[in-house]
């Protein structure tokens, strides 16, 4: 982990889990477990389908 930091008050590990955005295809980074079952979208996107 290169970007592993030590210490520091903002040390709580989240766990991140690799998905491709089902909207725009991009390879993205989630702090939840994707289902599978169900479309998984990045942030941007989220936002987006958040408004409708
Ligand atoms: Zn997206």
């Amino acid at each position: 982990m290169p970007f592993e930091r030590r210490g520091g008050f903002n040390s709580a590990p989240r766990e991140m889990h690799k998905v491709v955005c089902s909207e725009c295809k991009q390879e993205c980074e989630v702090p939840f477990k994707p289902s599978g079952d169900r479309p998984v979208f990045c942030r941007d996107c989220f936002q987006k389908h958040k408004k409708f």
